[in-house]
């Protein structure tokens, strides 16, 4: 699947003050297959920039392309695109409403004429797949998991659908070092699988550690669109849009200044930055 997104412009609307745009001119192509990172620091538009994907938010201005079909068209079956394109949002209360871990992960399922047996299977392999236990998770009610918890229950429930897309914002917030890892390698497994996958966060170490292409946006316009590397060697760009620099990064540069060699630190950025 291929994601156009064509000057693209878009402000919230609120009654009497006249709005701000969040989103400026945004030109961005996501195409089938790529694993793509969307940093930027609060506020710059990132979960607003996710939401036009699938059409929950619809730009004042510009088009969303699907596959080269607008989004907007008249026809657009949103449900459609909305099976193909999976997103996982910011606040995982935001996907999780049904009474039990079970009901949430199914939800989207339920659409699909499944078997009763075939339908658990499902929802016991999406619970597994980010380390939920079926047994013990399948019954209790959403509201009481820990953070980390319903962040995992909510992409049990999108990878459950198999979407051909799938777009995450800040899928690690609120996960310990272990869910972390965890959560990088299902999206490396989900991406190596032939699947198109966009992480957006605000962490360059998360983004760094799984891209290779890094969009950057600072106050609803994009700055940067290129490679994890290109951006390494402008880190005024991360420092302007006010990112802390990747960890590896600063700990290279620290050893730069004791005079380890280029090609020493060149193997060793190569074997903690996908780049
Ligand atoms: P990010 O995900 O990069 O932190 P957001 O897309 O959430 O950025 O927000 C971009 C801007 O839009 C911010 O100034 C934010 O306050 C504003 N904003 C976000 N959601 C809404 C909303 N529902 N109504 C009005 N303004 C909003
Ligand atoms: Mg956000």
């Amino acid at each position: 699947m291929h994601i156009r997104l064509e000057n693209l412009s878009f402000a919230y609307k609120s009654l009497g003050s006249p709005s701000t745009p969040v989103l400026r001119n945004i030109n961005l192509e996501i195409t089938a297959g790529e694993l793509v990172g969307i940093a930027g620091p609060s506020g710059s538009g990132k979960s607003t920039l996710m939401q036009h994907f699938t059409g929950l938010l619809k730009p004042d201005a510009g088009r969303v392309l699907i596959d080269g079909r607008d989004l907007w068209a008249p026809r657009i079956s949103f449900s459609e695109i909305r099976r193909r394109i999976g997103l996982v949002f910011q606040f995982p209360e935001t996907q999780l409403f049904e009474e039990t871990v079970f009901d949430d992960v199914a939800f989207g399922l339920r659409n699909l004429q499944l078997s009763a047996d075939d339908l658990s299977k499902r929802v016991q392999e999406a619970l597994r797949r980010v380390g939920l236990d079926f047994d013990s998770f399948r019954g209790r009610s959403p509201i009481y998991l820990s953070e980390g918890e319903k962040r995992r229950a909510a992409l049990a429930g999108v990878l459950v659908m198999n979407p051909e897309t799938l777009v995450l914002d800040e899928p690690t917030a609120g996960l310990d070092r272990h869910g972390v890892l965890a959560v990088s390698q299902i999206l490396r497994d989900y991406h190596a699988a032939g699947k198109t996958v966009a992480i957006i966060s605000h962490q360059l170490d998360l983004i760094f550690s799984l891209v290779e292409r890094v969009v950057l946006m600072k106050d609803g316009a994009i700055h940067f669109d290129d490679s994890a590397r290109e951006l390494l060697r402008q880190p005024h760009l991360l420092e302007a849009a006010g990112l802390a620099l990747p960890r590896v990064f600063v700990i290279l540069q620290q050893l730069q200044q004791h005079g380890v060699d280029d090609v020493k630190l060149s193997a060793m950025l190569k074997r903690f930055i996908k780049a």
